[in-house]
């Protein structure tokens, strides 16, 4: 009886491990020598189970051949396995493979022909092979195969990390209990104590090997199941223990009453029992998983927390620690950093955990971007090779790349967890997807660094600009200062001279030093109107000088407006007499009057009109007046050349003269008619014009109406 569940449950178990591991991970080296091996326990299992029946003695015999050809098929498992583990590929070199393949295969052939079990002995119903020579292969191909597996493991969990230490230590027990056990059982016993009692318990032994191998390969994996199971148990049990509380008391409670009321507190118990068993079984599955899941957290829940503050912060420095300290506390995780390359430095860091700088050397860090490609680097799933040295030497268990297409920013790199268990398949599943995102947060926080520095250094080039434009524009208005003292003085000083030469002239002109000689009277009156053109210049450059000083002074007084036009026009009479042009002014009123500086106002008609008679060759000038509201407008009209529409613009600026009138000849300085607007609107009024080409020109100005 115990034979049978032995070997039912040995092999069962068997196959159940290898097929959950092989489909774990189908290409892994050592998960498919895992797979191998389990197959040979069944099948071993299955054979000893056989040995133990009452079979004739030439099907026994071959049955104990077989089970020692399943033996050294098993020894050689373990050896490819404690030599693999955990690498996905298989790493022994061909020169040791090879002969160790072939011995397996000569010892399997052996177990099978007469020279390892001569033949059989049964006595007092024990069955007693006799060995043979052949029992020589069995030791090195069998036992010499398995103990050297010890050996190769032992070494092994001399030189590993801590992680890879935790798996090989499940493995190593596992081996050794299994060859003590296995050497008590089929030799000791047999041997000392003459029994083969336990020789059924071999493949049990196995068995415990093959759990242990099972635990080390998908440790993280059992470990889940392991949970899974212990919360379904627990939940299921309380659950019916509720449920028959509760149908008790509620199933009792119509006994207490009379049969009339039954069925109405039946149905009042079984709408309680539908309203409350729910909630209260909610309550319950909270409270299992509390204490089953303690570790555990909501992926959803760690996700959008993640998202969240990559959505929310920018400034890098706070994105990394927002980001550290949520991984490290979800996952529980002992050591975790950003480690970002910049174009200034060789790299950035922000670390939760570690005590000193992680110091990894620009090349291992371009190294394990470029080994990672998109995917984490995960320590425990890397082949043995430069990049899992890289991530041993600086205790890596996971590193992220942080790589937006072809931009590469850095890493994220993972300790261990504090509780030194593995990074569960969740933790991975989070880990992948957060990956692309962080790195385009990553990205962005730099992008907005790049910006914030640049922002930076423009404010201070403007800042630096602005202050050399002001120092500049303070030194030409010093320039201008002078330029217009200069002009002032200049202008000033010249007054005098002229002045005195046009007295003079006018004095020769009056014969006040004797009659002219007919031949000076041109020559003198040429000097006099060129005396008079020196004259008006001066006057204008002194008048700008002025203004521009801020000395020009106006003072306005009640003035009559008709009275100052007529004045001035008898003045201008004998050069448009000169031209044969006639001058016009009608008053509408005989006082009209204005708010003005009396000799301001002469210098704007003189102005208007002397301009009317220099542009015009016939035709009459007239001046007329118009009242609108408070102002009295004043109009110079003319019947001249006219001004071309694209000449227009510019009139009122200083020294602007129209090019035509350049060409012609015509003197003047291009200063009157800014001179007229500034006076104009000191007065307080407003000069304006209309004019076509070849048809005349219309000036016009006004003035307030003076009220008293
Ligand atoms: P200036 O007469 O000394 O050249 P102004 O400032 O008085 O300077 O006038 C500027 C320009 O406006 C003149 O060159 C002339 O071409 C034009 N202009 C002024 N008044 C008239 C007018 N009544 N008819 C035609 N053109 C005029």
């Amino acid at each position: 009886m115990i034979d049978i569940i032995s070997v039912t449950t040995v092999v069962s178990v068997s196959l159940i491990l290898s097929l959950l591991t092989y489909h774990n991970n189908p290409k892994s080296a050592t998960n498919r020598i895992f797979t191998f091996l389990g197959f040979s326990i069944a099948f071993w299992a299955i054979v000893i189970y056989a040995t133990l029946q009452p079979l004739q003695q030439d099907i026994l015999l071959f049955f104990i051949r077989l089970s020692m050809l399943a033996a050294i098929v098993m020894s050689t498992c373990v050896l490819f396995l404690c030599h693999t583990i955990p690498s996905n590929k298989i790493v022994m070199k061909k020169k040791f493979s090879i002969p160790i393949l072939t011995l397996a295969i000569i010892g399997s052939i052996t177990a099978m022909s007469p020279y390892m079990f001569t033949g059989l002995e049964i006595s007092n119903g024990n069955v007693e092979p006799t060995p043979g020579p052949g029992m020589i292969m069995f030791l090195i191909t069998g036992l010499g195969y398995s103990v050297s597996g010890i050996g190769i493991l032992l070494r092994k969990y001399l030189h590993s990390n801590k992680t890879l230490k935790l798996k090989i230590r499940y493995l190593l027990i596992g081996l050794i209990l299994m060859h003590v056990l296995l050497i008590w059982a089929n030799f000791i016993v047999v041997i000392v104590f003459k029994s083969s009692a336990f020789m059924s318990f071999g493949p049990l032994f196995a068995l415990l090997f093959l759990i242990s191998a099972a635990y080390a390969i998908l440790r993280h994996r059992l470990l889940e199941i392991r949970l899974l199971v212990a919360r379904t148990i627990t939940f299921t049990l309380v659950t019916l223990l509720l449920a028959a509380t509760y149908a008790t008391i509620l199933l009792n409670i119509p006994r207490l009453f009379d049969q009339e009321y039954h069925t109405l507190i039946s149905i009042a118990a079984a709408l309680i029992l539908a309203y409350t068993f729910a909630p209260l079984k909610d309550l319950l599955s909270q409270a299992t998983d509390s204490v089953f899941h303690k570790s555990g957290y909501r992926t959803e829940d760690l996700l959008e927390q993640i998202s969240s503050t990559t959505r929310s912060t920018i400034n890098l420095d706070n994105l990394m620690k927002k980001v550290l300290d949520t991984l490290a506390q979800t996952m529980h995780i002992s050591q975790a950093a950003f480690v970002i390359l910049d174009d200034d430095k060789p790299y950035v860091q922000k670390r939760t955990g570690y005590d000193q700088p992680l110091k990894i050397s620009q090349k291992h860090l371009s190294a394990l971007i470029k080994a990672a490609k998109n995917t984490p680097l995960i320590f425990e799933e890397l082949e043995e090779g430069s990049v899992k040295e890289i991530m041993r030497d600086h205790h890596l268990a996971i590193a992220m790349p942080l790589t937006v297409k072809t931009a590469k920013h850095g890493l994220l790199v993972l300790g261990e967890k504090s509780s030194g268990d593995i990074y569960t398949s969740q933790d991975l599943q989070v880990l992948e997807i957060i990956t692309p995102q962080l790195a385009v947060a990553v990205q962005n926080s730099l992008a907005y660094d790049q910006i914030q520095k640049f922002n930076l250094t423009l404010k201070e080039e403007v800042q630096s600009a602005t202050k050399d434009l002001k120092k500049a524009n303070k030194e030409l208005r010093h320039l201008d200062k002078l330029k217009d003292e200069f002009v002032y003085i200049a202008t000033h000083e010249l007054k005098n001279p002229v002045t005195a030469i046009k007295g003079y002239l006018s004095l020769i002109n009056e014969g006040s030093f004797g009659s002219v000689p007919p031949k000076f009277k041109d020559p003198i009156k040429q000097l006099d109107s060129a005396t008079v053109q020196l004259v008006n210049l001066v006057n204008d450059l002194l008048q700008i000088a002025r203004s521009e000083a801020k000395t020009l002074k106006i003072h306005t007084q009640e003035v009559n407006l008709c009275e100052i036009i007529d004045a001035t026009l008898a003045g201008l009479k004998p050069v448009a007499d000169g031209k044969d042009l006639k001058l016009q002014h009608s008053c509408p009123a005989k006082d009209l009057l204005v708010k003005a500086d009396p000799e301001r106002l002469k210098e704007i008609i003189n102005n208007l009109v002397s301009n009317a008679i220099k542009y015009s060759d016939q035709g009459t000038i007239s001046v007329t007046h118009a009242i609108q509201d408070d102002q009295i407008v004043t109009h110079v009209k003319d019947q001249g050349v006219g001004i071309a529409p694209k000449n227009q613009k510019k009139l009122f600026t200083r020294f602007y003269r129209v090019e035509e009138e350049v060409a012609k000849g015509t003197p003047g300085t291009g200063l009157g008619l800014f001179i007229v607007r500034q006076l104009v609107e000191k007065m307080h009024g407003r000069i304006w014009f209309t004019s076509k080409k070849d048809h005349g020109s219309t000036f016009s100005f006004s003035l307030p109406v003076s009220k008293k």
